[in-house]
């Protein structure tokens, strides 16, 4: 297993850094509004409105730029130093979730999902000793039917090492990774209809009984969905899913398209602290 560059081991929090557990425990206190649990106050939704949060999607990890979907190790540690710097928080994908869906009044300041795609064995060779503080909840959206199949892919067992770390979440990729858009295309719809549900159910199931847990957050393959497919992404039981876009989730985006930047090892750090402040920024111009 390839060592990690040494600062990242030792991830401190800066002043003011909120732990998941601190700011949790704000916000459930907002949720319950008290003995009497009232209903949120205008004054907090409202705040909560202008909030943007950037959702990181990465793919592949290692020491040079083998294909365009890998970020160098040394980029990651850039990216994560300003993560850091910034004061930003990195939040759990559910609770983004549960934002949209209003089951969460508010999150922490300048909060910032991570995400990883496709269940590369980098993942747990290069990204995870990188990753170790459970202050950094990281989401695995995995398509099952490359574990412990594929020669590139991790295996069910570093799957549960990675769950059992406490801060890393399995969700689905769909079953094997067609991109669905162009399938829709090339079916009847009958056919089609069959194919994507397959697709979607079948990916949950699987993950569910190997992870031994819910699993109802996706993320489309390529990103690319359309109408339909979200409509059976719900119909599924989903909670949501993620696509591309290259903007910040905020709560007008669809619950099932939300957007996600694309990380490539062109994004240096300064590029980073830029897209992070652009996104952020926008929540207090709002
Ligand atoms: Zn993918």
């Amino acid at each position: 297993m390839p060592s990690a560059p040494a600062p990242l081991r030792d991830l401190a929090a800066p002043p003011g850094l909120w732990t998941r557990r601190a700011w949790l425990g704000g916000a459930l206190a907002v949720a319950s509004g008290g003995a009497l649990a009232q209903p949120v106050k205008p004054a907090s939704v409202s705040a909560s409105t202008a909030t943007r949060v950037p959702v990181l999607a990465y793919h592949r990890f290692g020491p040079t730029v083998a294909d365009s979907m890998t970020v160098r190790t040394r980029t990651l540690a850039e990216h994560l130093h300003v993560i850091q710097d910034l004061g930003c928080t990195v939040i759990p994908l559910a609770d983004l979730v549960a934002w949209r869906l209003g089951q969460l009044p508010s999150l922490p300041p300048r909060p910032v999902v991570v995400t990883v795609d496709d269940g590369h064995r980098s993942v747990i060779e290069a990204m995870a000793p990188m990753l170790r503080d459970p202050r950094w909840p990281v989401t695995l959206f995995i398509y099952p039917s490359a574990i412990s199949n594929a020669r590139y892919a991790m295996r069910w067992e570093d799957l549960r090492e990675l769950q059992d770390t406490g801060h890393c979440t399995i969700e689905s990729h769909t079953y094997w990774h067609p991109h669905l858009v162009r399938e829709r295309r090339q079916r009847t719809p009958e056919d089609f209809d069959r194919f994507a549900r397959h697709q979607l159910s079948r990916a949950k199931t699987v993950l569910q009984e190997r992870m031994g847990r819910p699993v109802t957050h996706l993320a489309w393959p390529f990103g690319m969905s359309d109408a339909g497919l979200q409509a059976l992404a719900a119909q599924t039981g989903h909670a949501a899913a993620f696509g591309l876009g290259n903007r910040p989730a905020s709560l007008t985006d669809p619950v099932f398209d939300l957007p996600r930047y694309l990380m490539v090892d062109a994004l240096g750090g300064r590029q980073m602290a830029r897209l992070l402040q652009q996104a952020h920024s926008e929540e207090t111009r709002s």
